[in-house]
C-alpha cells in the first residue's frame, strides 16, 4: 500500500499552488521550504507589482501562502531535504531544520525550487553591472519601485533617462543560454510605466533584439506603454556602457537603421534572465532526475506532452524548475502536478 501524502520542495507561488490543490483534493501536503518564510522568489527579491493586474506582489503572495495554510498542509520552513530513498508510492525522506534529521514517508514528491536571476557579472562584463552603481537589474528596480523611490545610487539623485536593455544572460549562444527568459519583456514594460507613473519627467528607453509579449501582456503593457505611457521602444544591441562624466554611455547598433548607436543615460535596467536556482540543481542531483543542458529539471515524459512529468516516476516538476516561467505557467502546472500525484496516490491506495 502506498503512503497517502505528497510532499512539495519550494515554498514559491508554484508550490503554494501545489499545496492547496492537494490539500483541497483531500490529500495531506507537507510543504518544505529552505527560507524562513513562504513566497518563493517574489517574497525573496521584494517585487513591487505583478504582470498583468499591477497586484501589489506582496498582497498576492500573502494570499497564495494564506490559501496553502490550511490544516491539510503541514508547512516545514527553514528545512533542507538530505536524503530520499523509495520509490513512487512510498519514498523516504531525510530532512534537516538545525535540529536532529526527521524523516517523511511520502507516495509522490513534487519538485518546486525554482529559478534564480541571472548574474550579470558573467561573461557579460561589458555590461559593468558591478563596476558603475547605476548599473542595476530589474530584480533591483523592483526593490526601487517598491520603495517609491527610483535614484541613481551615485549620488541619490532622480534619473533623467534611463535605459533597460534586454535579453542580459538569455538567448546569447556565447554564454550557453539560447533560451528566452519568457518574463523579462513584459517586466521591463510593466517597470517603465512604473517610473513613469511615479517620475514623470524621466524619459524610458528599453532596447530589444525583439519583443516577445507574452499573450495579453501585448495589449496590457506593450501598446499602453508606447501610446499612454511614452516609453520608447528602440531595436538595438547594446555591445558595452561607459562612464561618461558623471553619466553612463550606452554603445551599440541600431538595427532598424544598421548604424552605430550611442546614448547618454542616468541609469540602465538589465533585464537579466533566468537560470536554475542552486536548489533546483540540488535537487536533481540528489533525486537523480535528468536536467537538460542549462540544468533545469527535464520535463515532459516520454511523448513530451506531460509537463510536471520528471524521469523519475512518482517525482513530478512545477512552475520555473522546469524551465523559465511566469506565474501563470508556475500555477498552471502546479495545479496539474497535483493532480498527477493524487491520482498516482489513487492508483496505488
Ligand atoms: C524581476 C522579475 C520580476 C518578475 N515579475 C513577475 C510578474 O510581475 N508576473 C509574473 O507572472 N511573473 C513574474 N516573474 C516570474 C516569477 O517570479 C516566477 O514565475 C515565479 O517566481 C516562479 O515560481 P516558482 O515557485 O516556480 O519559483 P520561485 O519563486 O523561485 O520559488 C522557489 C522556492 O523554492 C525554494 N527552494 C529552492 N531550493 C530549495 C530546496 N532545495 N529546498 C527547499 N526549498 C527550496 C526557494 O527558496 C523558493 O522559495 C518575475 C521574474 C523576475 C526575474
Ligand atoms: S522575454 Fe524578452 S528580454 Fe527576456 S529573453 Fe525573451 S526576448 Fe529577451
Amino acid at each position: 500500500m502506498s503512503n497517502n501524502k505528497v510532499v512539495i520542495i519550494g515554498g514559491g507561488p508554484a508550490g503554494l499552488e501545489a499545496a492547496r490543490t492537494v490539500s483541497d483534493l483531500g490529500y495531506a501536503a507537507v510543504l518544505i521550504e529552505k527560507r524562513q518564510r513562504l513566497g518563493g522568489t517574489p517574497d525573496e527579491e521584494q517585487y513591487a507589482k505583478l504582470t498583468h493586474h499591477f497586484r501589489d506582489a506582496a498582497e498576492a503572495m500573502d494570499e497564495m501562502v494564506a490559501a496553502a495554510s490550511g490544516p491539510g498542509v503541514q508547512v516545514l520552513t527553514h528545512t533542507q531535504v538530505t536524503s530520499v530513498e523509495g520509490e513512487a508510492g512510498n519514498f523516504r525522506l531525510t530532512v534537516q531544520n538545525g535540529g536532529a534529521p526527521q524523516t517523511l514517508e511520502a507516495g509522490a514528491l513534487i519538485l518546486a525550487t525554482g529559478f534564480k536571476h541571472f548574474d550579470p557579472g558573467r561573461e557579460t562584463q561589458y555590461y559593468n553591472y558591478y563596476t558603475y552603481p547605476d548599473v542595476i537589474t530589474i530584480a533591483d528596480l523592483e526593490g526601487m519601485l517598491k520603495a517609491h523611490k527610483v535614484v541613481r545610487l551615485s549620488n541619490g539623485e532622480t534619473p533623467k533617462r534611463v535605459a533597460f536593455i534586454q535579453c542580459v544572460g538569455s538567448r546569447d549562444r556565447q554564454i550557453g543560454n539560447e533560451y528566452c527568459s519568457k518574463v523579462c519583456c513584459g517586466i521591463a514594460s510593466k517597470q517603465a510605466i512604473e517610473i513613469r507613473q511615479l517620475l514623470p519627467d524621466t524619459q524610458v528607453f528599453i532596447f530589444y533584439i525583439d519583443m516577445r509579449m507574452y499573450g495579453y501582456w501585448e495589449n496590457e503593457l506593450y501598446w499602453p506603454a508606447q501610446e499612454q505611457y511614452k516609453v520608447n521602444y528602440v531595436k538595438g544591441l547594446a555591445s558595452e556602457i561607459l562612464a561618461k562624466g558623471d553619466r553612463l554611455l550606452i554603445r551599440g547598433e541600431d538595427t532598424t537603421m544598421s548604424r552605430p548607436m550611442e546614448v547618454l543615460v542616468d541609469l540602465v535596467v538589465l533585464s537579466v534572465g533566468m537560470e536554475p536556482s542552486d536548489g533546483t540543481r540540488e535537487m536533481a542531483r540528489l533525486l537523480g532526475l535528468t536536467q537538460n543542458k542549462y540544468g533545469y529539471i527535464a520535463a515532459g515524459g516520454p511523448g513530451g506532452l506531460d509537463p510536471v512529468a520528471t524521469s523519475r516516476p512518482g517525482v513530478f516538476v512545477v512552475g520555473a524548475a522546469a524551465g523559465p516561467a511566469d506565474m501563470d505557467d508556475s500555477i498552471a502546472t502546479a495545479g496539474l502536478a497535483a493532480a498527477r500525484a493524487v491520482a498516482l496516490l489513487r492508483r496505488q491506495a
